[in-house]
């Protein structure tokens, strides 16, 4: 039987929801148990393609193609275990299922009403999820903070879950415990009220989390248990970790896989404890290494740190097993000019080129990459970072002076990137981009088979816009290899330069594949390069 847990927040948004209930899957998984996890996002868009970066943090792609909330990243990374579209629902999605319904005349009159049609869809795509995996435990992730107009269908759900479940459902609440300097002291009472409005709602939470700057003592953990009707060792807390990857052993240490074990219904003599050495084995490293790393992003969205998520992340995982302390500086592509070029890049090990849409900030990309290029600094492109890496060897090397993609500039006479024929064959019915895991041949003899070290690779994609293959023997004979062909369409999903330490494109996102467990080669290799090893 599938042991639903549902986490809501309260108080504030930004609380870490995700980090904790990637952490509590962790957990369990350690245990033994297999476990998944579940966004519910309370927004009318059906999918976060269409969500600016800057508002909602970087979308983060499925190998199944969704786009997706970049909270399944963070679970991605914790549990080293695939996502897919199922483990996101948008109040878009589940809207426009039911009409879509209604339209087929599935209802048979009668009035569609959010409750029970509308709750009736978010608990079917909850409980889906448990069944097609025969999951142990299903982890669902509630956005928004409870209170919220938006998140009322989702939370009515986990009511009517908790009563038809009964303790196969549990909800664990997450608030935030305020410190106030003048007075110096943390205080509850936003604690007392969210729970309220939670109950208000239908709902006792069976756990709270208190997220807190400072310790929190048993005697503030017991008067919460007292105020909101929850058993003292339920109240637990999440106080600010100099990582987010030591979020699972703090909550360990609060004993929140006990509890939740407990209250669901497991003997705990007979659940062997969370296996988290290698895990151990990777936070030693990230907090030991002193060594520094210099690495810079240059991007477009680099003032949210949420924007370029996953590449900070993977940066992290590989810059730890390389032993090195990473120092992530962030360029905002627009401002670099040729006179501040130099300034802005100078004494870094590596740059990272960002992906990203539209035109802003290219021709600041263009001069870091021939900076790079020039001065044999170790330079990762990822998708329109790749497409910015052959644009600038088109326009400086190969003397194309108007080279461009045709997304920046629709006339050029050099168009380097194009909307091709090929990728027709590719896509799937209807879409208009390339998105998902696409398999990739690599070619022997080259950086990239090196890195890789198997000849065919699968990697995630997302864009509209390809290398164009009517320049592919030129810039071979030029010295740009293209390295990475995708076999059914002859697209090129890999440049690199000969003759350079370490200058690769990929049209892909390998940033959506590295986990703590598994670091991604390409960084891997990456990192050790800017280091000189
Ligand atoms: N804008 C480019 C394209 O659509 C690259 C997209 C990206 O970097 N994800 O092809």
């Amino acid at each position: 039987m599938t042991k639903y847990i549902f986490v809501t927040g309260g108080v504030a948004s930004s609380l870490g929801k995700g980090i904790l209930a990637a952490s509590l899957g962790k957990l369990l998984q350690a245990r033994g148990f297999s476990v998944t996890n579940q966004k519910l996002d309370p927004y009318v868009n059906v999918d976060s393609g269409t969500l600016n970066p800057y508002e909602h943090g970087e979308c983060y792609v499925t190998v199944d193609g969704h786009e997706a909330d970049l909270d399944l990243g963070h679970y991605e990374r914790f549990m080293n275990v695939e996502m897919h579209k199922v483990n996101n629902i948008t109040t878009g999605r589940i809207y426009r299922n039911v009409i879509e319904r209604e339209r087929r005349g599935d209802f048979l009159g009668k009035t569609v009403q959010v409750i029970p049609h509308i709750t009736d869809e978010i608990k079917r795509n909850v409980k889906a999820l448990g069944m097609q995996g025969n999951y142990d435990f299903v982890i669902t992730e509630i956005g928004g903070t409870v209170g919220d107009i938006e998140s009322l269908p989702y939370i009515e759900s986990v009511r009517q879950m908790k009563w038809e479940l009964g303790r196969d459902c549990l909800c664990i609440h997450l608030t935030y415990v305020p410190f106030l300097s003048a007075a110096k002291e943390l205080k509850t009472k936003p604690t007392q009220h969210s729970v309220k409005a939670l109950q208000q709602e239908g709902v006792q939470p069976d756990i709270i989390i208190l997220r807190t700057e400072h310790e929190i003592s048993q005697e503030m953990k017991r008067k919460v248990a007292l105020f909101c009707n929850v058993e003292a060792d339920s109240v637990m807390q999440s106080v600010d970790a100099s990582s987010i990857y030591r979020v699972p052993l703090n909550m360990q240490a609060e004993r929140l896989d006990e509890i939740v074990l407990r209250k669901t219904g497991f003997d705990l003599a007979k659940v062997p404890s969370a296996d988290m050495h290698d895990w151990n084995g990777f936070l030693e490293k990230l907090e030991s290494a002193t060594e520094e790393v210099k690495i810079t992003l240059v991007g477009k969205y680099v003032q949210l740190q949420d924007a370029y998520k996953s590449i900070r992340e993977s940066l992290t995982h590989a810059a730890a097993y390389n032993h090195r302390k990473l120092i992530l500086n962030t360029v905002l592509s627009d401002t670099l000019t040729d006179s501040n070029v130099v300034e802005s890049l100078k004494e870094q090990d590596g740059i990272i080129i960002a992906p990203g849409f539209g035109n802003r900030g290219v021709e600041g990309k263009l001069r870091a990459i021939r900076y790079a290029r020039e001065n044999n600094i170790p330079c990762l492109g990822i998708c329109m970072g790749m497409q910015a890496m052959a644009i600038e060897f088109a326009r400086n090397v190969l003397g194309y002076k108007d080279a461009n993609s045709t997304e920046f500039n629709e006339m050029t006479t050099h168009n380097i990137v194009d909307m091709m024929e090929e990728q027709k064959t590719l896509l799937n019915k209807g879409g208009t981009m390339r998105i998902g895991a696409y398999p990739c041949q690599l070619k022997p003899q080259s950086l990239a088979f090196e890195v890789y070290r198997k000849p065919l690779i699968y990697e995630r994609h997302r864009h509209r816009y390809e290398f164009n293959n009517k320049y592919r023997d030129e810039f071979e004979k030029a010295g740009m290899l293209c390295s990475g062909i995708n076999h059914d369409s002859d697209l090129v999903e890999i440049i690199e330069l000969k003759n350079h330490p370490f200058f690769v494109g990929v049209q892909f996102h390998p940033e959506y594949s590295s986990t703590v467990l598994n670091p991604h080669p390409l960084f891997m290799k990456f990192i050790q390069v800017a280091v000189g090893k």
